[in-house]
């Protein structure tokens, strides 16, 4: 979107996976959402300029049900590792973000943007995120 920058922009999935890989998420987490059955469903890194803090996605797959339920067959074919069910992760700027999907077997709800602002800037380390209707039980 932004013109005329002389430098690129480290590739948020790339930084995402290198410190997955060398152990160093934990140094740069603000906040991870998690579902009852402790999925990961969204993670919150504070990284160096020029990314700041990014929103990853992990990995999820749905059961064929559901997923057949729930997107469509352009969906699948552009954001699936299989064509079917395995859906991509994802990492992005938390400016370039809205209202994420929180996914996973157990849970599936948007995640509001003033809910999430209000997660990192109150740095709670973690939330546990309950299926629609589950919450008063
Ligand atoms: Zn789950």
């Amino acid at each position: 979107m932004s013109t005329g920058g002389a430098t690129r922009p480290p590739d948020p999935d790339a930084v995402y996976a290198a410190l997955k890989t060398t152990g160093q998420l934990k140094s740069h987490r603000v906040v991870t959402y998690r579902c009852p059955q402790r999925c990961m469903l969204l993670d919150v890194l504070n990284l160096p300029d020029p990314l700041g803090v990014v929103v990853h996605i992990p990995r999820y797959r749905l059961s064929p049900g559901l997923n057949a339920q729930t997107s469509s067959a352009d969906g699948r074919a552009n954001n699936t590792e299989d064509g079917d069910n395995h859906w991509q992760g994802w990492t992005a700027p938390r400016a370039q973000v809205s209202r994420p999907e929180l996914t996973c077997k157990h849970v599936m709800v948007p995640l509001e943007d003033e809910d999430l602002d209000a997660a990192i800037s109150s740095r709670r380390a973690e939330v546990v995120v309950y299926p629609p209707g589950a919450q008063s039980a």
